[in-house]
């Protein structure tokens, strides 16, 4: 990981995306190596697979060669004095996190020659709690993608070298208008880090461009620049960047603030989550449903099409609360959600438990005679399901009122005219669709 090694690691050996993930534990004190497998198969769940020796790391490495996604090795075996556990694992292009007990600057600096993704000292009583988190962060780094922009090759290339060991996607700019193009086209990028100098736009106007676009809460930027002038970061903040690194990087310094930024992303992905969806079901909820409905309406009639909107009402399930429980009730409204998922799966429509066992479907861009025919498709699927209660299973049906939504119509009229319809639904005997 340091700036100045050259990249050695033998990377085709790294399992292809999608293989089963697995964690390599390297770890002569049974003690920490028991506390640490507890901890990780009770937190991540990967398989495990644990060495006490170099030799023993050989074997396993020898065996199962291209096979570990990630491996934590103590710096200090008693076959392997100087690292050469270490110098093994990122050799063969096993992604490696360093565990030591001895640590001061001299480790430090000999642990860094090495491109490893991080270190963690065993010096205090959190070290257990520090490096399960490593662990954590190197995992969930593959699924983070940063754009690189900068026009200076070799500086591009350091920095791609130095997150890809942190192990995220990356993709590269060369130009500012080359990172703007790329973030249209990679809507996966969820940060950028951006050069300052560039000779068709400096840094704080792509900030800007790309802020113009994308909100904090989606993309992340950080600025680099190896300029002296303290103004720059000041410059790249302003301009709503979130966070400035001066060059020459430190490794651990870069690595801490990208982390930083990358989990500030997933905590407000988290928020909005919570904010959006239903705890049982996991559905949206209602707030979410009527927030995106309008726009979607708007967005289909834009391009000349109609829209359709369907209300769910499960029936009697009254009688299934009283029989089963409200523990089982509940079991059945997640069972319900999911085959409803399922029958709508990616087609662009959005779902929503808007009540206690109501739900509501905009089928955006599609006339009613499409509508009708999918929620029927929908009420047929769920009527197939067989709910596991307890010892017994149960069947249950659902109606369905459907409502267009043409060109004079909002979103509330074709609501209530679906709630009319499915009011008829339900005197009609349930277990039926009906238009308004
Ligand atoms: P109908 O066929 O006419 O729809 O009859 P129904 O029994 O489904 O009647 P209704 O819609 O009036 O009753 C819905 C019941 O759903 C009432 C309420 O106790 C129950 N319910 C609402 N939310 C929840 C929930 O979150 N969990 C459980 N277990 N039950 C819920
Ligand atoms: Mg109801
Ligand atoms: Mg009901």
């Amino acid at each position: 990981m340091s700036s100045t090694a050259s990249f050695t690691a033998d990377r085709s050996s790294l399992p292809p995306e999608g293989q089963a993930l697995k964690l390599l534990v390297v770890e002569d004190s049974k003690t920490y190596s028991l506390a640490l497998c507890r901890r990780l198969e009770a937190e991540i769940g990967l398989p495990l697979v644990t060495c006490r020796s170099l030799n023993e790391l050989h074997a396993a490495v020898t065996e199962n060669r291209a096979a570990y996604t990630l491996a934590v090795v103590d710096l200090n075996l008693p076959d392997a004095p100087s690292g050469e556990a270490i110098d093994f694992t990122v050799q063969r292009g096993i992604p490696t996190i360093v565990h030591t007990g001895s640590f001061d600057i001299a480790t430090r600096n000999r642990i860094m020659q090495r491109d490893v993704i991080d270190y963690v000292p065993k010096d205090s009583e959190f070290a257990l709690e520090t490096l399960v988190t490593a662990i954590k962060r190197a995992l969930s780094n593959r699924q983070v993608r940063i754009l690189v922009v900068d026009d200076t090759l070799s500086t591009r290339r350091l920095l791609t070298r130095m997150l890809k060991i942190q192990q995220y996607a990356v993709t590269e700019a060369a130009s500012g208008a080359e990172a703007l193009r790329l973030l249209e086209s990679h809507p996966d990028i969820r940060l950028v880090v951006s050069d300052f100098n560039m000779p068709d736009m400096d840094g704080y106007t792509l900030t800007r461009h790309i802020r113009r676009r994308f909100g904090a809460d989606r993309l992340r930027i950080i600025g680099v620049s190896s300029s002296n002038d303290r103004m720059v970061s000041v410059g790249f903040l302003k301009a709503g960047a979130n966070d400035f690194i001066f060059m020459p990087f430190v490794p651990e310094e870069l690595q801490c603030r990208i982390a930083s930024n990358a989990e500030t992303l997933a905590q407000l992905e988290q928020l909005h989550n919570l904010a959006s969806r239903d705890a049982l079901t996991g559905l949206f909820n209602r707030r979410h449903f009527f927030a995106q409905a309008t726009p979607l309406i708007e967005s289909a009639r834009r391009q000349g099409l109609a829209s359709a909107v369907a209300l769910l009402d499960i029936d009697d399930f009254k009688r299934l609360n009283d029989s089963h429980g409200h523990d089982g009730g509940d079991k059945a409204l997640a069972c319900v959600a999911r085959c409803l998922a399922r029958s709508i799966d990616g087609r662009g429509h959005l779902l929503a438990r808007i009540g206690g066992e109501e739900f509501a479907i905009l089928f955006p861009g599609l006339d009613m005679r499409a509508a009708m025919r999918l929620s029927d498709h929908i009420r047929l699927d769920v009527s197939h399901e067989t709910l596991p209660l307890g010892e017994q299973e149960a069947t249950l049906t659902i109606s369905i009122g459907v409502a267009g939504i043409g060109p004079q119509d909002s979103l509330d009229q074709a609501l209530v005219a679906a709630d009319r319809a499915l009011y008829a639904a339900k005197n009609e005997g349930r277990n039926r669709v009906r238009a308004a």
